[in-house]
């Protein structure tokens, strides 16, 4: 049966009465395209520049090397999306040019978009390479910044494009709780949200993510980071904005459902996710993943809200 389903799973998202959710693909390079073009992705949701920067460990890429990447990876869509993530180094992705060696905790320090503030020569390369590698193609370029903490961010991050000339649509990952608090005023700089879920949830619970003790509360079914994603994809429904998610929440099929019915716009995956997710929300309309998304949020912890979302999109 499960196989019928994935067979018979293919084209745009869709809820079962018509209600669109694009399905986008997380890319961490060209080398990954041809997996979400077979899932039948509709574009790219993330795409993760790091690994482009992984090959020195002294300076970073040439604007001619990453022309190449981004060109290669715009070309693959034509007329899709692709959500282009400028470099998101620090943390858990440390860089030894770039990243300070000597902070107690680099997860709260100088990582994503304030390294790239603190080295804004390597956000014009990035930013300029994407302008030339999107010129004369039809693609439908969406750039955004990791871990913006405010509108302080978002407009340093916006600025930053408008003066590398970037025909393109800016966007804030709402990565950091603060950011979800005050989607809105964000929304007064950028186009769009995108809700990197992983790092919000160790954000929101002060669960390191790669420590696997306190990984119950990297769990993305916590009620609280429901209602961080609730609040943020309000903020965009109020600002006539989108708000996906691209975190690995939304390869979760009865949880993609779930965050549909929260508002989210778009859901972003690894390519191996998209043909259960697309089934998933094929079979039940958009009411209903609101009924179960309601439901998620009533309870007080992710197993009760897992169970909750699951009685009310199996008994309808
Ligand atoms: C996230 O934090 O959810 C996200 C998508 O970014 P990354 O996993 O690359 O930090
Ligand atoms: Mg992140």
């Amino acid at each position: 049966e499960r196989k019928a389903a994935l067979a018979a799973s293919s084209g745009p998202g869709a809820t079962s009465d018509g209600h669109k959710v694009p399905l986008l693909a997380n890319i961490g390079g060209p080398a990954d395209v041809p997996a979400a073009v077979e899932a039948g992705a509709e574009g790219v949701g993330l795409f993760r520049t790091e690994f482009l920067f992984l090959d020195d460990d002294k300076k970073a890429p040439s604007q001619e090397k990453q022309v190449e990447a981004y060109r290669k990876v715009l070309e693959a869509f034509p007329e899709g999306r692709v959500v282009v993530r400028v470099l998101d180094a620090g943390a858990d992705k440390p860089l030894d040019f770039l990243t300070p060696a000597d902070e107690p905790n680099p997860a709260l320090g100088v990582r994503g978009l304030r390294t790239l503030l603190d080295h804004p020569e390597v956000l014009r390369t990035q930013l300029a390479a994407l302008a030339e590698a999107a010129e004369g193609l039809p693609v439908y370029l969406e750039v955004m910044a990791p871990m913006v903490a405010d509108r302080t961010d978002a407009k340093a991050f916006a600025d930053a494009c408008r003066e590398a000339g970037l025909r393109a649509k800016f966007g804030a990952m709402v990565e950091i709780p603060s950011a979800a608090l005050r989607a809105r005023s964000i929304l007064q700089e950028v186009e769009f949200l995108s809700l990197g879920t992983n790092d919000l949830a160790q954000y929101t619970f002060a669960a390191d993510r790669q420590v696997g003790a306190v990984s119950r509360l990297q769990d993305p079914w916590q009620p609280a980071l429901l209602d961080l994603i609730a609040l943020s994809a309000e903020a965009a429904k109020a600002e006539g904005k989108s708000c996906g998610v691209c975190g690995e929440a939304a390869s979760d099929p009865l949880l993609a459902c779930v965050l549909t019915g929260l508002g989210v716009t778009s859901l972003s995956m690894g390519a191996a996710s998209i043909p259960y997710v697309r089934a998933a929300l094929a079979k039940h309309t958009l009411a209903q993943c609101e009924r179960a998304a309601a439901a998620a949020r009533a309870t007080d912890s992710a197993e009760e809200a897992r169970l909750a979302a699951q009685a009310v999109l199996s008994g309808e």
